[in-house]
């Protein structure tokens, strides 16, 4: 009888397969999601130069000390500053200038005036405005955004690591990344095997269910920052496996994942082929569930075969797939867990055990409750499961009210 491998030690073998991908430089506008390569310095300030940050009157602040309702300051307007252009002269001590939002503060004016604290009003049309009234007094530098006051030339702005966000995205804009390098997406090969599967969509015979694995796992790859490419469903025979794993290799994969006909079943063709091609093991893990998972390399491509059952192949995904991706797609694993209360006795079998789980808030402590039918086919307790309950390993029992840790599979209900 072979050794039970724990999760962790299988976790350890598979990371240790893997680091982040190479980069590429993409376009800002699909940049959204992804992983800086390298850091972003800035060439130059941002702002770029002193600007107004209202519309009003760029001015002298000594020359408004005095302004109030009952006494405004008349100053004439000796320009028009709209955003966009730059001033055409210095100001002068008792001048103003006319200046929109975001336009350069002329040489000589150290503050702007808003619009609304003084008399004059305008139409955008009106081009020559004579003079001002002033009625509330401004300080140096009210009213200015000063160049460089967000950013200075050469600083660096973003990390290599971070993720592209709407706010760092703006950030590149800004700076003029048009092009930022970013770590190259995993593109993972996902091939499902069985003569019992029929494609979504098609009708099922008598005997036959819909490939649904090939679905799921395509969606958690691209849930975790993976490009799922998906190739046809193969026949159980060898020359079909065969040929479905070389059309994988075609894709230039960095991961390939198979699901089924990795366990001892008379049809379970996969292992043979996988054999052949490439190096794997078999490996026999202490959880549950999840029966052999194989892992190892086809053709020099990473390998994972995941178990058929729906649940199986999920969850195996969950505890080892998707930490392998994430370091491909240099993202972290955020491996979110929370203690809950279980909220039903349960028993388990002494495997470590993950238990698709439904969370509520119970004063400020979580508590969690199963889904249903636990069989590892069935997936609409999948679909109810806020995340997998953790049983330890070498437990067999568990009383309602112990304390156990839900690995998320969602965001928290509120
Ligand atoms: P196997 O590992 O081939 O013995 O498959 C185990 C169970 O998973 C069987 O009930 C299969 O019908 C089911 N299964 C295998 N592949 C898929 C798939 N792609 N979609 C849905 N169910 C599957
Ligand atoms: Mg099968």
């Amino acid at each position: 009888m072979v050794d039970l491998l724990s999760v962790e030690e299988a976790l350890a073998r598979v990371l240790a397969h893997f680091t982040s991908l190479p980069s590429e430089e993409i376009a800002l506008s699909s940049a959204l999601g992804r992983v800086l390569a390298r850091f972003i310095t800035a060439p130059a300030d941002i702002p770029p130069f002193d600007n107004s940050a209202v519309d009003g009157f760029a001015v002298s602040a000594a020359d408004t000390a005095t302004s109030s309702d009952s006494a405004p300051t008349r100053l004439p307007v000796v320009m028009d500053i709209p955003a966009g252009a730059t001033p055409s002269r210095p100001l002068r001590p008792g001048e103003a200038a006319r200046i929109m939002t975001g336009a350069p503060m002329p040489e000589g004016a150290n503050a702007a005036v808003m619009v609304e604290h003084t008399l004059t009003a305008w139409q955008p049309t009106d081009n020559a405005l004579d003079s001002v009234l002033i009625v509330r007094p401004v300080k140096a530098g009210d009213n200015v955004r000063q160049r460089g006051e967000d950013v200075r030339a050469g600083q660096t702005v973003l990390e290599a690591g971070t993720r592209l966000r709407a706010a760092e995205i703006g950030l590149l804009a800004s700076v003029g990344c048009a092009r930022p390098a970013v770590v190259r997406q995993p593109r993972v090969a996902i091939l499902s095997t069985g003569d019992e599967l029929v494609e979504v969509g098609d009708p099922l015979a008598p005997g036959k269910i819909h490939d649904s694995n090939r679905y799921a796992l395509a969606a958690l790859v691209a849930t975790y920052g993976g490009i799922p490419l998906l190739i046809p469903t193969a026949r159980d025979t060898l020359d079909d496996v065969r040929m479905r794993f070389r059309q994988a290799l075609e894709q230039q994969p960095d991961l390939i994942l198979s699901s089924a006909g990795v366990s001892v079943g008379a049809y379970d063709v996969v292992r043979t082929v996988i054999e052949e091609m490439g190096a794997v093991d078999f490996w026999r893990i202490n959880m549950r569930p999840g029966k052999p998972l194989a892992f190892g390399q086809i053709g020099g491509v990473p390998f994972f075969g995941l178990p058929g059952n729906p649940v199986s192949a999920m969850v195996t995904f969950e505890v080892f797939v998707r930490p392998a991706l994430l370091r491909l797609a240099h993202l972290p694993d955020p491996n979110r867990t929370v203690q809950a209360e279980l909220a039903d006795d349960l028993t388990s079998d002494g495997r470590r055990s993950y238990l698709r789980v439904r969370l509520t808030r119970q004063e400020n402590r979580w508590r969690a409750h199963l889904t249903g039918n636990q069989s590892s086919g069935v997936l609409t307790s999948m679909v109810k499961a806020d995340g997998l309950l953790i049983v330890p390993e070498n437990i067999t029992q568990v009383q309602a009210g112990t304390i156990l840790p839900v690995r998320l599979l969602k965001d928290l209900p509120e």
